[in-house]
């Protein structure tokens, strides 16, 4: 059944092997798969896990649930709520914290359930996400942290590249090493994980730059779509390709492209902006806004050209193309657009 999402496992291996290779070679030696866009389809994951990664990361609880025989320790990346504490410390072998009376609940209940909790202490350093902000005063927070039965704080990181759209420097990072140097000496402890970033980090890695104390890094879209996040370029000799998705074809008419009669709102309230190019091959595909944002769609063949759609059509010029009812149509997608189709129980998984 059509909508379908097609992964090609290959793919993904081949991209999650060669950034491993890059990262070990920068002494890189520790790397989490983010499979927060995945909506914790265990089949999947479970088929490219194994590729050097040395942790699973998700920002949902449920998702974690579903990975728990895949054989990693299980990162949770969203800053836990208060309201999911016991799930935190039952599935998640390593939380990212910014507040320090959730790292007191998540202690409580690390010590209910006779287990230590693992937590990375994370910095904002300017992108205005998460993140204890990199001008306080971290030490008296780090001091409680350390004190508690519980919790073994594993180390600090930091997320740049997210709300602010800041881009990962060495200046920057240097910042987060000058709190791993200031915790390490004032506490007499080695910080085993400092984590530098996401696919935005990936830049800095490529040309030598990263500073050598980052040993960790999270990623998600570069191995997803082989694309880095700082300047939303594909890296060299990874595929941007290995999710397409396919969807048919139900009606294809010689219609004008211009709507006829006065022209209010579209189904979604928006006032449409159409261009009149006279009478046009129109065809209509069966996936509409319900599961994704259509802007998140480029079609492969570079004779189609999507045009508009609503909640369940999605409307395409098919003018300078041959296809027929029925015919399947396919698309590449980003990373907001796999996110949507992932979540999109109306879209058949299948795995190549
Ligand atoms: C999503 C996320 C990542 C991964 O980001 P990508 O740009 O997809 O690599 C890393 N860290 C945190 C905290 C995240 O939420």
């Amino acid at each position: 059944m059509y909508p379908k999402l097609i992964v090609n496992i290959n793919k993904l291996k081949h991209n999650s092997i060669t950034i491993n290779n890059l990262l070990v070679k920068n002494n890189i030696n520790s790397s989490f798969l983010v499979t927060k866009v995945l909506s914790g389809n265990k089949k999947i994951v479970e088929k490219f896990a194994d590729t050097g990664f040395t942790h699973i990361a998700d920002s949902r609880i449920d998702n974690l649930k579903t990975f728990k025989d895949i054989p990693l320790p299980e990162v949770l990346l969203r800053i836990p709520s208060l309201s999911e504490i016991k799930d935190v410390v039952k599935y998640a072998d390593v939380s990212l914290n910014s507040e320090l009376q959730t790292i007191v609940e998540l202690n409580n209940q690390a010590i209910i359930q006779n287990k230590f909790h693992q937590v990375i202490l994370m910095f904002d350093l300017g992108d205005l996400r998460e993140g204890l902000f990199f001008k306080e005063d971290y030490l008296e927070t780090a001091a409680i942290i350390l004190k508690l039965a519980g919790i073994k704080l594993i180390g600090i990181g930091t997320n740049l590249t997210c709300y602010g759209g800041v881009i990962p420097t060495r200046k920057i990072l240097n910042e987060l090493i000058t709190i791993k140097n200031n915790i390490e000496s004032n506490f007499k402890i080695k910080l085993e994980i400092i984590s530098g970033g996401n696919s935005s980090t990936i830049p800095l890695l490529l040309k030598n730059n990263l500073p050598k104390e980052i040993n960790n890094l999270r990623l998600g879209e570069v191995i997803m779509l082989g694309r880095e996040t700082a300047y939303g370029k594909i890296v060299d000799n990874l595929y941007a390709d290995a999710f397409t998705l396919q969807a048919q074809i139900i009606e294809l008419k010689e219609k004008p492209s211009y709507p006829i009669g006065e022209l209010g709102m579209d189904s979604f309230g928006e006032k449409p902006n159409i261009i009149d190019k006279g009478i046009m091959k129109r065809g209509i595909i069966a996936i509409g806004k319900q599961d994704v944002n259509l802007d998140n769609l480029t079609p492969i063949d570079q004779n189609v050209e999507i045009i508009g759609g609503s909640s369940d059509h999605l409307i395409c010029d098919l003018t300078n193309t041959n296809y027929a009812l029925g015919d399947i149509i396919e698309f590449n997608v980003n990373y907001p657009g796999l996110l949507q189709l992932m979540t999109s129980k109306y879209i058949t998984k299948v795995i190549m």
